[in-house]
């Protein structure tokens, strides 16, 4: 399969001043060395609690904001470096889906003109007519129809509203979407609704998926793999039933005991973990997850952990499993 997108070593890194007249200067590690591929037509899911980066992940790759550092290859063009102009071209292909459909449509624009615009930017219709016609088809890919077009989006629910954020974002046929928590602001009867749409979408038009969530019920069902964020961190990457059946991850471990099962004979203890999730300012040393951690060694506050490959889709960061070296 082929890979569309390709991070490595990818870091975001926000200097803080503190100490008299701000004269220390120290890093919240938002995004702290991140290594991952996107294959083409796939899903891949990145799940972590809210501050674990994931956001920032998302907002790096589509260039929203600057990278402290990191490479990033896309359908085969390094795109670390681009300026402005050189990622004009990048920026059609990776769109993005946001989080709070309420915050992320023009109040003052009526739906038509949300959709067109990117139609009109990226000079993919010409005229009005073909422009309308291609709003529409649009539209009516996302469950909606032409009597919404003249509609603003506070007319819509909020169901809605992310159907219409999806529509933009799909407008342009990006090689590439980046969802990052598209339903957590939703109705929970609503949620998969809107999943579900966005797997039809997926499947009729093989799109690839970065589908960001903070929750792994909410991935489960859309993604192909899923990656576990924590602290900066990838924990443990791998295809969605290896990380199901065999979670390797101390983290990933206490994160899917806390997914309800249907079948109450299959329970599995419930991990609790101790404590929240540290400040991305000063993180844990070692493993940062090594505080919250009911399988912690000495070594695990010291060093590192650096990446294990346990085979072609399924790598983990912890010391349990690099004893070998
Ligand atoms: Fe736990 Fe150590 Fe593994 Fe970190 S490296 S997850 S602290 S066992
Ligand atoms: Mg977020």
């Amino acid at each position: 399969k082929k890979i569309l997108l390709h991070v490595e070593g990818l870091k975001k890194y926000y200097p803080v001043r503190k100490g008299i007249l701000g004269s220390k200067k120290e890093y919240v590690k938002a995004v702290d060395g991140v290594d991952f591929d996107v294959y083409e037509g796939e899903v891949i899911g990145i799940v972590g609690e809210s501050g674990c980066g994931k956001s920032t992940t998302g907002m790096l790759i589509s260039n929203l904001i600057n990278k402290t550092s990191g490479k990033i290859i896309f359908d085969g063009k390094d795109i670390s470096n681009y300026d402005n102009a050189q990622m004009r071209s990048v920026r059609k292909d990776i769109q993005m889906i946001f989080q709070d459909p309420y915050a992320s449509l023009n109040p003052r624009m009526s739906v038509r003109e949300i959709i067109a615009e990117p139609l009109k930017i990226h000079k993919l219709t010409s005229g009005k007519e073909e422009t309308d016609k291609r709003v529409v088809e649009l539209l009516k890919q996302v469950g909606l129809d032409s009597y919404h077009a003249p509609r603003y989006p506070h007319e819509f629910s909020g169901g809605q509203r992310q159907r219409i954020g999806i529509a933009r974002a799909l407008a342009v046929e990006p090689k590439l979407v980046i969802a990052d928590e598209p339903v957590s602001a939703l109705d929970v009867s609503i949620q998969s609704q809107v999943l579900n749409l966005m797997k039809d979408l997926k499947e009729k038009f093989n799109l690839t998926y970065i589908f960001i969530a903070h929750d792994l019920s909410v991935v489960e069902h859309i993604s192909d793999r899923i990656g576990v964020m924590y602290l900066g961190n990838f924990a443990e990457v791998a295809d969605k039933k290896e990380l199901y059946k065999n979670p390797l991850h101390p983290y990933t471990q206490a994160l899917l005991s806390a997914v309800p099962v249907p079948d109450p004979r299959a329970k599995k203890d419930r991990i609790i973990l101790e404590g929240s999730i540290p400040s991305a300012l000063n993180p844990p040393s070692g493993c940062k997850f090594h505080t919250r951690c009911n399988r912690a060694m000495e070594r695990c506050k010291v060093e590192v952990p650096k990446k294990t490959v346990i085979n072609e889709k399924h790598y983990v960061y912890c010391h349990l499993y690099d004893e070998k070296e």
